[in-house]
């Protein structure tokens, strides 16, 4: 039974959807206005990790991703960079897709800010008529903090004197901590049309329309960095209780431990980040994926070089492990009997199957999951690969392929189901032809041999012996 740790409330919880057998994920994806870095993989990946366990788990998943395309420092990054905001969000939606790749991560739906103004508008038009937000003389339009009580409960900042500090202060608005559904447009900045004006969205209220539109107006989890719970989540569930009238909108929230240096966020305003580029430069995006993988989603996890030196480690043990595997069946090496030694081996995968289920049913334990995946490849080199049993070798590949269904970092590997004996079907067919050339039947050998090269084998005929080359 799985439990996860929900942010609300600060406790953990079984896990039951909305719906039955179905999980709808929203996470809060980039700002794109630079380039992606490490402290973003390390909460695209958690997320990753949480969404192909749910799969595993048989959940129908649907995850949706969002990108801010239309932001401040957007605007900021254009005019610094004499271009214009679209371009500056084109080129790094790019940046960010193509990182997401190399991480593996596949996500359902990227919605983008501005491809969505006329649902934000109907979401700020419904929290107008239901009394919780007003427009100001300026056109722009604020949430009233004051008509949500269940404000603070997300991130446990209870008393009102706590709110206003990461708001905006803008004298217009009727309290300090309400902060901006529409942003009246100023001179020289983007805007589109709307019932109070030209102007753009305020930060929050993307993530409750986007989300609302695909994933229903009750979903099961909402996700992103520790850094999001105040106040962009408090104010994201602030605004959409309200406006849709019903609790809880969102069944389980989920935050990552921040990735740090040294101790200090890695963030682009304290200049310490390492862009994906630059890391992919000097570890392969597998290596990058596993070290993530496999920290507890809510930890902190601090950058080092020898962190990802000791995930270099842990992925090639992995790959050795795998491949050995992988041949084993290939080239048929192994025993048909099952002994002893075998039996027990087949018992004790069973174990680290259920440990690795267990960890990640506790609120997704990757760390001591995976600790099971280490267990397996020692077992592969100690004892497996020394006297390979069919039965056990077959087992041992597919664990390893079930437990990389979470990890995703063997699929080029596991790509195309378990391998087959291709050397022993290869031999087959040569000696079916060989006892049709025996047979005189040289019409169907010779054919057979056509067909075999139209593959890139190759057969070459010694008297009534036939070699064989891959071309
Ligand atoms: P941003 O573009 O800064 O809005 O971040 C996009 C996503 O990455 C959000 O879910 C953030 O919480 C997350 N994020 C940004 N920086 C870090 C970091 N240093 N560690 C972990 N997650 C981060
Ligand atoms: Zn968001």
């Amino acid at each position: 039974m799985l439990r996860v740790f929900n942010t609300l409330g600060r406790k953990l919880e079984v896990f039951e959807p909305v719906n039955p057998g179905r999980v709808a994920i929203y996470v809060c994806g980039p700002t794109v206005y630079d380039h992606t870095h490490l402290g973003h993989a390390r909460t695209y990946v958690a997320f990753d990790v949480i969404k192909r366990y749910l799969k595993l788990l048989g959940y129908d998943v649907f995850h949706v991703q969002n990108i801010t395309d239309i932001d401040d420092k957007i605007i900021r990054r254009a005019a610094e960079e004499g271009v214009s905001w679209r371009d500056v969000a084109d080129a790094y939606t790019r940046d960010y897709l193509d990182a997401l790749s190399k991480l593996n991560i596949r996500v359902d739906l990227h919605p983008r800010v501005t491809e969505h103004i006329s649902e934000i508008i109907r979401f700020v038009q419904a929290l107008i008529e239901r009394g919780h937000a007003y427009v100001a003389p300026s056109g722009s339009v604020y949430f009233d903090v004051d008509s949500y009580e269940g404000y603070g409960e997300l991130s446990g900042r209870l008393a009102r004197e706590l709110w206003g500090q990461e708001q905006e202060v803008v004298k217009e608005k009727k309290n300090p901590y309400d902060f901006a559904l529409w942003k009246a447009a100023k001179p020289g900045e983007p805007w589109w049309e709307s019932p109070w004006g030209p102007g753009r969205p305020g930060w929050h209220i993307e993530c409750s329309a986007m989300s609302t539109l695909y994933l229903g107006e009750q979903f099961d989890i909402h996700g992103g960095g520790s850094d999001l719970i105040f106040p962009h989540h408090e104010n994201e569930r602030a605004q959409s209780e309200s406006a849709l009238g019903k609790r809880p909108w969102v069944k389980y929230w989920l935050h990552t431990g921040m990735l740090t240096v040294r101790g200090e966020k890695m963030s682009k305003s304290l200049g310490n980040i390492v862009s994906l580029k630059e890391a992919f430069s000097k570890w392969k995006p597998e290596v990058v994926r596993l070290w993530l993988a496999t920290v507890h989603y809510r930890s902190v996890v601090d950058f080092s070089e020898e962190a990802l030196h000791q995930a270099q480690r842990n992925y090639e043990r992995l790959i050795a492990a795998a491949k050995t595997l992988r041949d084993l069946l290939r080239k048929g090496e192994y025993s048909f009997r099952l002994n002893e030694e075998g039996r027990s081996l087949l018992g004790k995968m069973d174990e680290l199957r259920r440990g690795f289920y267990a960890a990640m049913d506790d609120d997704f334990n990757v760390s001591k999951a995976f600790s099971y995946v280490y267990e397996l490849t020692s077992l592969v080199f100690s004892r497996i690969a020394e006297k390979p049993e069919g039965a056990v070798v077959l087992r041992a590949y597919a664990l390893m392929e079930e437990f990389n269904r979470v990890l995703g970092v063997l699929d080029g590997l596991f790509a195309g189901g378990p391998p087959l004996p291709f050397e022993q079907l290869v031999e087959l067919i040569v000696e079916v032809r060989r006892k049709l050339r025996l047979s005189r039947n040289y019409e169907l050998a010779d054919w057979i041999r056509a067909e075999m090269a139209k593959l890139g084998i190759k057969l070459y005929d010694r008297g009534e012996e036939t070699a064989w080359q891959l071309a």
